[in-house]
C-alpha cells in the first residue's frame, strides 16, 4: 500500500478543552505520521471557502461560525492509505454513531462539535492540503 497524505483539522471544541495533544496521539496511534502542523484562527472567508461545498445545507451558517470560535489546528497526515486511515479512526460524523476506539466516540460532542476534520478523497485531500499549506511547509 502506498504512504499517501491526507489533511486533518483538530476543531475548536477540542482547542477549547485543551485536548488536542489527546486527539493528535490518536492519530499518531492510527499509524499516521504529522508531517505539518500549525495552529491558525480562521477567518470567515478561510471557513466558508472551506465549506463551500456544505453551503446550501441547512447547518451551514452555524458550521462556519463553530469553526471561526476558537482556534484550530490544521495538520497534513502521511501514512499508508492515509485517507482511509483518518476517516477509520476518525469514526463517523455523528458521534452517536461512531465506533468505539475512534476518536468521534471518545471525544467528540455533537455532530457539529465532533472534534475533527478529514478528507474524504485523495482528489479532496490534495485541494485541502494546498488550501492551507504551502509544499515548503510540508516536511515528511
Ligand atoms: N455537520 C453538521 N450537521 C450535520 C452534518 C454535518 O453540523 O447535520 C458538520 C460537522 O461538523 C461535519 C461537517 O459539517 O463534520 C462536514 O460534514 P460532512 O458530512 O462532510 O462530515 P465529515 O466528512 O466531517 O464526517
Amino acid at each position: 500500500m502506498a504512504v499517501t497524505r491526507t489533511f486533518s483539522i483538530i476543531k475548536p471544541d477540542a482547542t477549547r478543552r485543551n485536548i488536542t495533544g489527546a486527539v493528535t496521539k490518536m492519530l499518531e496511534e492510527a499509524g499516521l505520521r504529522v508531517v505539518a502542523s500549525k495552529r491558525i484562527r480562521m477567518t470567515r472567508e478561510q471557513a466558508e471557502g472551506f465549506y463551500a461545498v456544505h453551503k446550501d445545507r441547512p447547518f451551514f451558517g452555524e458550521l462556519v461560525e463553530f469553526m471561526m470560535s476558537e482556534p484550530v489546528v490544521v495538520q497534513v497526515l502521511e501514512g499508508e492509505d492515509a485517507v482511509k486511515r483518518n476517516r477509520d479512526i476518525m469514526g463517523a460524523t455523528n458521534p452517536a454513531e461512531a465506533a468505539e476506539g475512534t476518536i468521534r466516540k471518545e471525544h467528540a460532542l455533537s455532530i457539529g462539535e465532533n472534534t475533527v476534520h478529514g478528507s474524504d478523497s485523495e482528489e479532496n485531500a490534495k485541494i485541502e492540503i494546498d488550501f492551507f499549506f504551502s509544499e515548503d511547509e510540508i516536511v515528511g
